[in-house]
């Protein structure tokens, strides 16, 4: 029988999680709902001394920002394998640890750093790959080297102490990837890495092995950085006789820096001006920030949007994607095995969509803070209007007043290179005449400002080209925007009136 779909997001609580990070958990989050299946929140904080105070909350808020929520885990609520953080696991790792030294798997190790370091030293001055191996693991002080009752001796007498793995020398370790296909390694290429320490603490390959599975983990979706470690596991799984269960693999392409040379980092979006984290992140040891997508302006919707298009596509030409419709397309087999490139301009252009199809309700409550910064007030009829007729043309909720400030302040300055471009002598009498024929018809609106123009312009022999976009200067301050006569109307009879007398004066004598 088909086991119920359980995935999970595994992060370690090392810093701000990485928006490849945020991929991670989305990529599993849309996978669970797809398969009708659980998605799980873990904490992996076995390696203490890289634990930093503030990451775990900050996963959790970034994922409720985003509303990549789990079913199960660390801040949404404890599920039937509570708890959800290694480090309050702790007891329940040891007796898998014993059960792969007692049959042969494992063995204890207790070389010191110094001696390690000697090993090293001595590989490398005869130019061998320096690693704790099947071969070098016979030079070193382990319980495969060890007499019986000297090992007895150092464990009962508290001598620290590693546990590692015991690899075959030469063994092909295949298995099938559900990106990449089949992946095989030799284990002449591994090293026996550390599974448990005597501090009572697995590392990082133990405890993630034996949560997936007591976890009832079905498929693993995470990063490539990963993909070196999983032959490691596929061998844990075998030897602790959990082969039938291992859960599938999946291995997330990288997230590539914009030129596509190598990784995107931190130090990329500093120099490209762009957030590589989901939320503003202040570093608890050097006070230093880092922006997050949600202060810089960007709304949720469009993160995750943006975010399944690094590295997933649906196949078609839609770009544009709720969450429901995420789940529905979603599958492993559209994920790319190559590197997806972090791109800037289409990330604005995500916001900028999603900006668009925001209720104008929600719109104007913004509009109406940033007004309130400079202590103006309209009502809500005038300010749905506006924001219905400015929002095609911003990326961020947050350009709202500098896009539409015309409407509410007359304009104090003009473009000047539309001003040096068109203005000449006929200027001003164009003006003059529009200004009479609006104040002589008692009725205002786009159609009679729009004939009015036209009425002004016919008189001087102009077309469109030589005066629309003065017109437009005139009564905005700015080149460019949304339909003249419309956010004419809009503004009203004596404003715009008094606008372009306001023009006439302050552009002719200049
Ligand atoms: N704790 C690992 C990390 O920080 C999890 C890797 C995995 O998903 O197995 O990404």
């Amino acid at each position: 029988m088909d086991r119920k779909v359980r995935v999970r997001f595994a992060p370690s609580p090392t810093g701000p999680l990485h928006i490849g990070g945020v991929r991670t958990a989305l990529y599993n989050y849309l996978f669970a709902k797809k398969h009708g299946g659980d998605f799980i929140l873990r904490i992996e904080d076995t390696d203490q001394t890289r634990f930093v105070p503030g990451a775990e909350e900050y996963i959790i808020e970034a994922l409720s920002w985003l509303g990549i929520n789990p079913n199960e885990g660390i801040g949404f609520g404890d599920g039937p394998h509570a708890p959800y953080r290694q480090s309050d696991r702790k007891p329940m790792y040891k007796q898998y640890a014993m059960q792969l030294v007692n049959a042969g798997h494992a063995y204890y190790a207790f070389d010191t750093s110094e001696e390690l370091e000697a090993m090293r030293e001595r590989l490398k001055a005869s130019n061998v790959d320096s690693k704790y191996d099947a071969i070098t693991r016979m030079a070193m002080k382990n319980s495969l080297t060890l007499p019986e009752d000297e090992v007895n001796k150092r464990l009962d007498s508290g001598d620290p102490y590693v546990i590692r793995i015991k690899l075959p020398k030469k063994d092909d370790v295949k298995f099938h990837d559900e990106i990449r296909g089949w992946v095989n390694i030799n284990t002449s290429q591994m090293d026996d890495k550390v599974l448990y320490k005597s501090d009572g603490m697995p590392t990082y390959h133990l405890a993630n092995v034996v949560d997936d599975y007591l976890m009832q983990i079905t498929h693993v979706i995470r990063g490539e950085e990963w993909l070196p470690s999983a032959p490691l596991h596929v061998l844990l799984y075998r030897y602790l006789g959990w082969e039938d269960v291992m859960p599938k693999f999946a291995h997330l392409p990288l997230l590539l820096k914009p030129e596509g040379n190598g990784k995107l980092s931190k130090r990329d979006g500093d120099r490209l001006g762009f957030p590589v984290f989901p939320l503003e992140w202040k570093d608890p040891a050097t006070q230093e920030i880092s922006s997050g997508y949600r202060e810089s302006g960007y709304l949720a919707e469009a993160v995750v949007n943006l975010l399944a298009f690094l590295g997933w596509n649906p196949g078609t030409h839609q770009e544009l994607f709720s969450k429901s419709e995420l789940i529905e397309a979603f599958s492993l087999d559209r994920v790319s095995k190559s590197g997806a490139k972090f791109d800037l301009n289409k990330a604005k252009w995500f916001n900028q969509q999603y900006v668009r199809h925001t209720d104008n309700k929600v719109l104007v409550e913004a509009l109406k803070k940033q007004l309130s910064e400079h202590q103006i007030v309209a009502d809500n009829a005038y300010l749905e209007a506006v924001c219905g007729l400015v929002k095609e043309k911003i990326s961020f909720i947050k350009e709202l007043w500098g896009i539409s400030s015309y409407f509410f302040v007359d304009p104090t300055a003009y473009d000047t290179s539309v001003i040096e471009k068109k203005w000449n002598e006929k200027s001003p009498l164009v003006l003059q005449e529009l200004i009479q024929l609006l104040q002589a018809n008692d009725s205002f609106s786009a159609v009679t400002m729009e004939a009015a123009y036209h009425e002004a312009l016919n008189k001087y022999g102009l077309s469109n080209k030589d005066f629309l976009q003065l017109l437009r200067v005139c009564i905005s301050g700015v080149a460019g925007g949304p339909p003249l006569f419309e956010l004419s109307a809009l503004i009203g009879k004596t404003a715009i009136i008094k606008r372009l007398k306001n023009a006439l004066d302050k552009i002719n004598h200049s």
